[in-house]
């Protein structure tokens, strides 16, 4: 029988309304299971932790649900700032996902030679498949393949497991998978992250992706107001094309055709994210070549230092006088905001460079997890 979550909020609020009870009751069983995320599945009572249910519902959630996730917390590596934790969380299935939080204090950073404003914050960065079938050269994620997409219940089941470690203030789909790729979920779990319990800013949440056309295209209708990043890598198509062999199938002109059309309607800056690969797409006159590009957009360009991830890759990292100097020609030639990444989280292997989940075996004494994810951008 499917393991189904009681965070599947599609499934969830038709089970309730087919047995007549009042799908009103979603945020309320889910707020009971956010205050009750310290309970062991084997003492989970649906009464006495989710109370004041009409009494049909108790056993609607005992016979279809999964008590009371569908997920469980395989292990957490933090970081030796602590700035970084790592959650390796178990799929009822047996396969594993990562989510990984970051910690920030924007107050530490200085702008205009005053402090920043704001305040401690946290990230997490959030899987949406098992593998990619985007094979993106530069990945180790890339290298597994695909195997499985997620449900919207074990989507937002990250941000679930999260929460108990840090109040989680922005969500980016920077973790394993392409997130437009997996359409409908990723659709239902912003919403539910919008709405209650949850409550972030749809403005709080970002979608990466490498530019799936169609998926654009709709993208704003369904979900607007939501941060949109695109994982452009190169100012060309044929580099693209090298680097991104998914890339074949979305022809540079007309993704920019279609951001272009997404920018109008949405009305915000769109992240355009580039690692930087030595030799491939760093040079002066590919820095031109993507100033051009963006020149009539109204982007941020975050350049992401390559992490070698092993005798896997073809690849080596760009040094950081060249990222500098593309840095450079981006802001002062065509006047583009532009970032480079913080790494964060190294030591855990959490950060920027992609991911391939390797389960620690303790068996074998290895104790030391290969993964990785994606970093953040804001
Ligand atoms: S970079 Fe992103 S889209 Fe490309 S293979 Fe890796 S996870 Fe998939």
């Amino acid at each position: 029988m499917k393991i189904r979550s009681v965070f599947d909020g599609g499934e969830l609020r038709r089970e309730l309304e087919e047995s007549g009870i009042d799908a009103k009751f979603v945020g309320i069983i889910w707020k009971h299971l956010l205050l009750n995320l310290k309970q062991k599945e084997s003492e989970w009572d649906w009464e006495k932790h989710v109370p004041s249910l009409p009494s049909s519902t108790y056993s609607l959630l005992r016979s279809n649900f999964a008590t009371p996730l569908s997920s469980s917390l395989h292990s957490v590596f933090h970081s030796s700032d602590n700035l970084t934790s790592k959650l390796l969380i178990k799929l009822h299935n047996g396969e594993f996902v990562e989510a990984v939080i970051m910690r920030y204090d924007t107050r530490l950073g200085i702008y205009g030679g005053k402090p920043r404003p704001g305040g401690p914050r946290a990230t997490l960065c959030i899987s949406s498949q098992v593998g990619c079938k985007m094979g993106c050269n530069f990945c180790a994620t890339g290298t597994m393949g695909f195997k499985y997409n997620l449900s919207s219940g074990e989507i937002l089941e990250q941000l679930v497991h999260a929460s108990s470690f840090s109040q989680i203030r922005n969500v980016v789909f920077m973790g394993m998978g392409e997130p437009l790729n997996n359409y409908s979920a990723v659709v239902e779990a912003v919403r539910a992250m919008t709405g209650l319990p949850f409550q972030l800013s749809p403005k709080r949440i970002t979608i990466s992706t490498v530019g799936i056309i169609h998926a654009i295209n709709k993208l704003y209708n369904d979900l607007p107001g939501l941060n949109l990043a695109v994982s452009l890598h190169a100012p060309a198509q044929d580099i693209r094309c090298q680097i991104m062999p998914a890339a074949r199938a979305f022809p540079l002109g007309k993704l920019m055709d279609s951001l272009q059309e997404y920018q109008r309607k949405s009305l915000q800056k769109i992240l355009i994210e580039y690692i930087m690969l030595d030799g491939v797409n760093d040079e002066e006159h590919h820095a031109h070549q993507l100033g051009k590009l963006l020149e009539t957009f109204q982007v941020v360009v975050n350049l992401i230092p390559f992490n070698s991830i092993g005798t896997l890759s073809q690849f080596k990292p760009t040094s950081e006088q060249k990222v500098a100097n593309f840095q450079k020609i981006l802001r002062g030639t065509y006047n583009i905001r532009t970032t480079v990444r913080k790494q964060m989280g190294q030591d855990i292997s959490g950060a920027c460079g992609q991911l391939v989940v390797n389960i620690p075996d303790k068996s074998l004494g290895n104790a030391d997890p290969l993964t990785d994810i994606e970093d953040l951008v804001i």
